[in-house]
């Protein structure tokens, strides 16, 4: 078979992959062009938007994490997700989701995937029989997210993965919140998806996304014929994926020391009468089952949440907070800083308010995506000071 000439990853002996700034690569011979066209595997590279060495070498090493056979890079975490379901499903198929997943995620399953005739059925995923009742013969995937977003519920992996492969549908984790801290394959994930744009990414400078699965599914989302990220193209650029291959190499240390804090403040906050969402308190609801599927040397995350009441209250925190240098106003998650938002008013505001009241997001939250401050106790008793003050 031919190889294709001029191209190796790491040609120069980089430590780094090379990043290779081609959207076409040439083929000695049209035979291979045609072969590679066919799906012949020739290894040879065809055309940027079916796959390119560099987010190619991207996809090797998150593939390497999740514990999964390959990885198909994208451009952000709602194409990832998108071209994963829509892979697995057409019309007249439904997927059963988590109702506390991320609200971009809400909005592309309840006002988006109908239009395509494919029915999303929401349910607790803490609640097994409402998983197993929502399950038809027409069930591809059941989606939600490792940890949910914004309410840090844990779900019970091995039991979700039994009631999807019963009913011969797909088990689809979201595991943005928790790269390293849990590895869903361990307990039956077909498809692990990742929004890059968090934590490992680390530097919210870009949008980026990940879909890990079997080598057969992979190959099937790159298809030139039915792959769902070759034909609807959220391609990414090159020369982002070797930003993000280079950040990935500290993201477990950055994971150790972003769950270091979040445990810190947790623990310091709820001691002092705050009442914090957080799986590594041991009165969390979640606890157990997040102490029997993670990787305990990770940490329980950087994620937690503030449940201060009042909306009010909520949004005067925060502005004590920005101005006490703890932590920035805005969304998304794991950066070095602290990020804060009210989720009820903007990642989760897609969710209709009863939706919201069931799962019992509240407007008075705050939610924290912990940085990677080294002194952590300084940032405990201003974020204690700052809730005394609006808690007058
Ligand atoms: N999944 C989760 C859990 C998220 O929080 C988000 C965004 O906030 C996404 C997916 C979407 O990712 P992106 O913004 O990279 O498209």
């Amino acid at each position: 078979m031919d190889k294709q000439p001029n191209f190796q990853i790491d040609a120069y002996h980089g430590v780094n992959p090379s990043v290779c700034d081609s959207s076409t690569f040439a083929f000695s011979d049209p035979q291979t062009m045609k072969a590679t066209f066919e799906g012949d595997p020739t290894g040879c590279f065809l055309y940027a938007r079916h796959s390119n060495p560099t987010t190619t070498a991207l996809g090797q090493s998150l593939a390497a994490m999740e514990e999964t056979e390959a990885a198909v890079i994208t451009a952000s975490g709602m194409s990832a997700i998108t071209c994963a379901l829509l892979q697995m499903c057409e019309s007249g198929d439904e997927i059963v989701s988590s109702r506390t997943i991320y609200g971009g995620t809400y909005a592309l399953f309840k006002n988006i995937f109908p239009r395509f005739g494919i029915t999303v059925r929401f349910v607790d995923m803490t609640d097994h029989e409402a998983v197993k009742s929502a399950m038809t013969e027409r069930t591809k995937a059941v989606f939600f997210e490792a940890v949910s977003n914004p309410l840090l519920d844990v779900v019970d992996l091995s039991a979700i993965g039994a009631i999807a492969h019963n009913g011969n549908a797909q088990m689809v984790v979201d595991n943005t919140f928790t790269p390293y801290i849990l590895t869903p394959t361990k307990f039956g994930a077909d498809v692990v998806i990742h929004s890059l744009t968090k934590y490992i990414n680390g530097s919210s400078d870009c949008i980026a996304g990940a879909i890990c699965g079997t080598r057969e599914f992979c190959d099937a989302l790159i298809s030139v014929s039915s792959g769902m990220c070759m034909l609807l193209g959220p391609t990414l650029d090159p020369l982002r994926a070797a930003s993000i291959h280079k950040n990935f190499g500290t993201l477990d240390l950055r994971m150790i020391q972003h769950s270091r804090n979040g445990m810190h403040i947790a623990r310091y906050l709820s001691h002092a009468g705050m009442k914090v969402f957080y799986p590594g308190l041991e009165q969390n609801r979640h606890h157990k089952l997040m102490v029997s599927q993670m990787n305990s040397h990770y940490g329980f995350g950087g994620m937690l949440v503030l449940d201060l009441g009042e909306e009010a209250t909520a949004r005067q925190y925060m502005i004590r907070l920005s101005d006490a240098g703890v932590g920035i106003i805005a969304v998304s998650l794991g950066y070095h800083k602290t990020l804060m938002s009210n989720p009820g008013n903007s990642t989760s505001s897609e969710i209709p308010e009863k939706q919201r009241d069931q799962m019992g997001l509240t407007t008075g939250f705050v939610r924290m995506s912990m940085g990677l401050d080294q002194d952590i106790q300084d940032v405990a008793e201003k974020m204690e000071s700052a809730w005394k003050a609006v808690s007058k």
